[in-house]
């Protein structure tokens, strides 16, 4: 696996590739890589691309309070899992590099319909830099395929809907959330998490299956479901952010006549925030 940090060894390296036939898979991603980001890779290279791995902790996303100095990074130890699985290439730059050296980024990408709610409420700024990022991201790489996970619901529909209304030709594809047996979805923030905590964490998505299998049921008192489910997750030791049911493609609150869901939710262990969701069709 070749590994740059500068956006013209990158372009450099890319121009080889893009004058063959191969395609280009784009899996971009935070680092502190687990199975769930693995999968995006084998994904890629499942349909022979020429597989391109980004580790940046993106300082836009983090609003700030949040937790951008803690977030765990293990470049060396990703890198070693990115070349046993096979990546052709990793893109790993310093701040400097994707932003400038005082950070003098003036332009942005917005989705603000779908990025004002759920996660975005509480992390206010969190989607403009993700959208941002991942535009320069698609810019640099020309991807013709980008593989996200959707573990973060919310980030994949704005990445969706920012490829449609910027034009990208990128072909999206979108990942089951990959899960420990006790059911939490693998995420970097795991390794935050005390041994206490660890034990706490498996109740969010237990209570995601819970509220599905009542709205299964026939329970259409949504707004009602949404306030039990809280009070659960508070009984159980976590302090719940959100816990929405929503229409699957306009994250809007879920009316009646909705028929395709998406309970989304995050809630805090301590300094830990978790997200997670589920799916379901009525
Ligand atoms: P991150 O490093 O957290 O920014 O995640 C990079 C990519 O991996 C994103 O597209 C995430 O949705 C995806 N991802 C993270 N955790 C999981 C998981 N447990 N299952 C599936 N995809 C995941």
């Amino acid at each position: 696996m070749l590994t740059v940090t500068t956006k013209s060894d990158l372009r450099q390296a890319l121009q080889k590739i893009r004058l063959s036939d191969e395609k280009i898979g784009l899996v971009p991603t935070m680092g502190n890589l687990h199975e769930g980001h693995l999968r995006l890779v084998r994904a890629a290279l499942a349909e022979r691309q020429y597989t391109v791995a980004t580790i940046f902790v993106n300082p836009l996303q983090f609003g700030k309070n949040e937790d951008l100095k803690n977030y765990p990074r293990s470049l060396e130890s990703d890198k070693s899992l990115l070349e046993e699985t096979g990546c052709d290439l990793l893109f790993a730059p310093d701040n400097s590099e994707m932003y400038g050296s005082a950070g003098s980024i003036k332009t942005s990408t917005i989705v603000p319909s779908l990025a004002q709610n759920h996660c975005g409420k509480t992390r206010p700024k969190h989607f403009e830099g993700v959208a941002t990022v991942v535009t320069k991201l698609f810019n640099l790489i020309l991807p013709h395929h980008a593989y996200f996970g959707l573990k973060d619901f919310q980030q994949y529909r704005i990445i969706e809907q920012l490829i449609a209304d910027l034009d990208f030709t990128i072909q999206l594809h979108g990942l089951p959330i990959v899960r420990e047996d006790s059911g939490l979805a693998l995420s970097s923030r795991n390794s935050n998490l005390s041994s206490k905590q660890r034990l706490i964490a498996p109740a969010l998505f237990q209570q995601l299956q819970q509220t599905a299998k009542l709205i299964q049921q026939g329970n259409q008192e949504f707004r009602k479901v949404e306030k039990d489910a809280k009070h659960s997750l508070k009984a159980k030791g976590m302090m719940p952010d959100y816990f929405n049911i929503c229409d699957a493609r306009s994250l809007e609150l879920a009316s009646h006549n909705d028929k395709e869901l998406v309970i989304l939710a995050a809630a805090f262990l301590g300094d830990v925030r978790l997200i997670d969701n589920v799916t379901l069709k009525i």
